[in-house]
């Protein structure tokens, strides 16, 4: 089975396919020579990730799958959420999104927050998603310089520590993205039995 996922990110695509048995290949957006930017236009996550899916699979006729991720933080009714990328601006600099964040929850007591990954895949003619979610707290400070994005003041609930400061391999086990994914690989590994 050849699959698209609908990423420019090496680093995810490698990570997707160490978990999937040899049976399914995944193909990158550049393997197909899709090097467009396909724009994402939704107003949540199930949007983003069904319209990125689709573009490849109306364009190319291919079965897809992809995934976004947004921070959602309670006490301010789920923003970042699906802008978390571009949350300070444009530039989507995560340290001027974390600056941002920190000065919306200065005087906030609750900081609790989940980050969540919704997968979309498209596969002979059918679509399904998948759903991964991490809970924890925003702490007041940033602390490691491990991961990206949010990872520094993000602190899963039972740890001590940040994404930022925690080992990959921990981050992924527990992540939003290692669970939305690792769904999608059961799916799959049942589809190519
Ligand atoms: P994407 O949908 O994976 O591109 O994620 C959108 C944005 O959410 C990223 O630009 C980051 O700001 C944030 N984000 C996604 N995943 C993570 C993560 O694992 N740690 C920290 N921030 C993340």
């Amino acid at each position: 089975m050849k699959l698209v996922f609908a990423t420019h990110n090496d680093h995810k695509l490698k990570e997707v396919q160490q978990l999937l048995p040899d049976t399914i290949e995944i193909l990158s957006l550049k393997d197909i020579n899709c090097v467009e930017e396909i724009p994402e236009t939704g107003d949540t996550l199930e949007e983003n990730a069904k319209i990125k899916a689709d573009y490849v699979t109306q364009t190319f006729g291919l079965d897809c799958f992809s995934d976004d991720t947004g921070l959602l933080v309670d006490a301010l009714n789920g923003a970042p959420g699906v802008y978390s990328a571009r949350y300070a601006g444009g530039q989507k600099s995560a340290p001027d999104n974390m600056e941002k964040l920190l000065s919306e929850l200065k005087s906030a007591t609750d900081r609790s927050a989940h980050f969540k990954t919704v997968v979309h895949l498209n596969l002979n003619g059918e679509s399904y998603t998948f759903e991964g979610i991490v809970e924890g707290q925003i702490t007041t400070e940033m602390h490691g310089e491990g991961g990206f994005g949010y990872d520094p003041i993000f602190k899963p609930n039972g740890y001590d520590n940040t994404f930022g400061e925690l080992p990959s391999a921990v981050k992924n086990a527990i992540s939003h993205r290692g669970r939305a994914i690792e769904k999608l690989v059961e799916f799959l590994k049942k589809k190519a039995q």
